[in-house]
């Protein structure tokens, strides 16, 4: 099936939506205007209906294996890596020093998304070099950074990130790996990761691998992890790749998906690497690596979502079934509430995300602390909900297929397949949530009303134009509103954190709306109207269950004893 890049979604968003014209006015961004977006936003489109595109269903079917300790990739995917690097596309935000572009991140964003739409598995493996580039670029030292950063924007060299052990999933600081100094300014890794993320390719001439490990006097927990750079090929005096390291992948893990994505088991014994940040500051090094690769991860949902409702369209409008207006499936009223539902929350999710995206590039132009609150706070929500957004558009796009879409054939499949583990890495959507109730609300729920009287305000000005859907942003707006002054109080985390999945969605409804609303005022008369007014109508309301829910308190989620939870 073609893919077809989502250009103009974007150039609406950019240029109506979420504040982008904030980004081009600044000093640092002022090349990133909105003509400039539109001709890098076609170029990668091309690159990912023409490139990408046709490697997605390969990957499936031909997973990365390893043979004798080698690793193979998936046909045709060492030319796919090769056109995304030389496309410049790994090193887009890349400081310029280096060899990166410097663009803003909402524009990476936008082209990371689009690549996820045409071949997510292959997709992964540029992001997590991203997120390497930008670890190193904050937290690393001048000779690493000089050494590294030109090889991994480049993509002569790749990255990836080693946090998860056996017993330290979603609680890194249970890891147990180790470090010890060799006393010549380098450090010797030992220890295992586990569902490390293409912890071996054969494109690229060296795998630099991110590890997370403690100390001899690192503290139990995470105040005691520290973050090293360990190459599969040691450096030689001339930088280029020299002899191997003492590292292996150990064997490649059987998914549900994301076949053409080779998810290593490494082993590491006494390899060889070097400081990133501080002794015992890992997880701060890390946390950038994360934020990056969180913001990624929903832009990887929303684009398998994305890839999910194109084929589940072309699908409706040729399968014959039923006494319709056309003859086809697309005019039985339950196709089109599913196809509305999912354009509407793509539309939604991706807005959430770009604003997300917009905020973080106001906060590297301006250093300012608001911005990097409102970055903080989107942040959970935008991977979030954009990853469960492609999961149920990918699901319902199986559904469009009806019993065509359960035969791997179609592909409909593998969007679902692929989009599911989009929830659980980069922290599982359930810590996300936990992370929205807990430390972004150490601020006592300033930045979530911030953001809440904006939205009103917003759905003030609407009511001249749209005083209906006016009216019910600023009401579920409302609700949310009471439900964070609940949210805030409750000293027991408990209570907050049983209310916490449904509380981040909720958000999200209400943000969904938000955009909606701008949409429609932007659009009056037209099909965004239109589709605002479906997003409005049908899906805003589940806010009020999701609140009610949200607000419940834990005792109800704990009044079950064990023994009955599990009769
Ligand atoms: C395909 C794939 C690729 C991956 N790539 C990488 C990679 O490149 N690098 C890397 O380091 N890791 C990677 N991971 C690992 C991934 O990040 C972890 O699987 C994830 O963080 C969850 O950890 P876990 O699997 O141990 O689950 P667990 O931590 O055991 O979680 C199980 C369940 O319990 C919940 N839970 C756990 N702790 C809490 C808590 N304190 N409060 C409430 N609920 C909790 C979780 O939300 C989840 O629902 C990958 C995983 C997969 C499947």
């Amino acid at each position: 099936m073609s893919f077809r890049a989502p250009v103009p979604e974007y150039e609406f968003l950019l240029n109506n939506i979420v504040g982008y014209e904030q980004v081009t006015e600044s000093e640092r961004f002022a090349e990133a205007t909105n003509e400039m977006v539109s001709a890098i936003l076609i170029e990668a489109g091309k690159l990912c209906d023409e490139v990408m595109a046709p490697l997605q269903r390969g990957g499936d079917l031909e997973p990365a294996r390893l043979e004798n300790g080698v690793l193979r990739t998936s046909p045709g995917f060492a030319g796919g890596w090769k056109a995304i690097a030389e496309g410049g596309w790994i090193g887009m935000s890349a400081p310029e020093e280096h060899g990166g572009m410097a663009l803003p991140m909402a524009l990476t964003t936008a082209v990371n998304e689009m690549m996820s739409g045409a071949c997510l598995s292959l997709q992964l493996a540029p992001l997590m070099s991203q997120g390497q580039i930008e670890a190193l670029a904050h937290h690393a030292s001048d000779a690493l950074k000089d050494l590294y950063l030109p090889k991994l924007i480049s993509g002569e060299w790749a990255g990836t990130m080693n946090l998860t052990e056996a017993q330290a999933g979603s609680d890194v600081g249970a890891l147990s790996s180790k470090a010890e100094a060799n006393g010549d300014g380098t450090y010797a890794i030992s220890g295992q990761k586990i569902f490390i993320s293409w912890g071996d390719n054969d494109f690229c001439s060296n795998v630099c691998h991110l590890v997370l490990a403690r100390l001899p006097d690192g503290a139990p927990g995470t105040k005691g992890i520290s973050l090293f750079l360990v190459p599969k090929y040691l450096p030689n005096e001339s930088g280029e790749a020299g002899e191997a390291n003492s590292l292996s992948v150990v064997s490649l893990e059987h998914k549900m998906g994301l076949h053409g994505s080779p998810t290593c088991v490494m082993q590491y014994d006494q390899a060889k690497g070097w400081l990133v940040g501080d002794e015992h500051g890992g997880l701060a090094a890390m946390f950038t690596m994360m934020n990056n690769a969180r913001l990624g991860v929903g832009g990887q949902g929303i684009g398998a979502g994305e890839g999910a409702y194109q084929q589940a369209m072309a699908y409706a409008l040729e399968r014959k079934q039923g006494r319709s207006e056309s003859g086809t499936i697309v005019d039985h009223a339950d196709v089109r509430r599913m196809l509305m539902t999912m354009k509407a929350d793509l539309f939604a999710a991706r807005a959430i995300l770009m604003s997300c995206a917009v905020a973080i590039d106001m906060q590297a132009a301006t250093g300012d602390a608001e911005w990097a609150a409102r970055a903080a706070f989107l942040t959970p929500i935008s991977k979030a909900f954009g990853t469960d957004t492609g999961i149920s558009v990918a699901d319902t796009g199986v559904q469009v297929h009806g019993g065509m879409g359960y035969i791997e054939e179609t592909g409909a499949a593998q969007f679902f397949r692929d989009a599911r583990v989009t929830a659980i890495y980069e922290g599982t959507n359930g810590i996300q949530a936990m992370d929205l109730v807990a430390r972004k609300m150490l601020d006592g729920g300033d930045m979530a009303n911030r953001l809440m009287d904006e939205i009103e305000e917003q759905a003030e000005r609407a009511r001249v134009t749209h005083p209906n859907m006016a009216e019910s942003v600023w009401q579920a707006c409302e609700s949310l509103r009471e439900a964070t002054e609940w949210l805030v109080v409750q000293d027991r985390m408990n209570d907050r954190f049983a209310g916490a999945v449904p509380y981040l969605r909720a958000f999200a409804r209400v943000l969904g709306g938000h955009f909606h609303l701008a949409a429609a005022m932007a659009d009056l008369g037209g099909p965004r109207e239109k589709l605002a007014r479906f997003y409005i109508t049908r899906l805003l309301p589940e806010h009020a269950a999701l609140l009610a829910h949200a607000q419940a308190g834990a005792d109800g989620a704990f009044a079950l004893t064990l023994e009955e939870l599990a009769g």
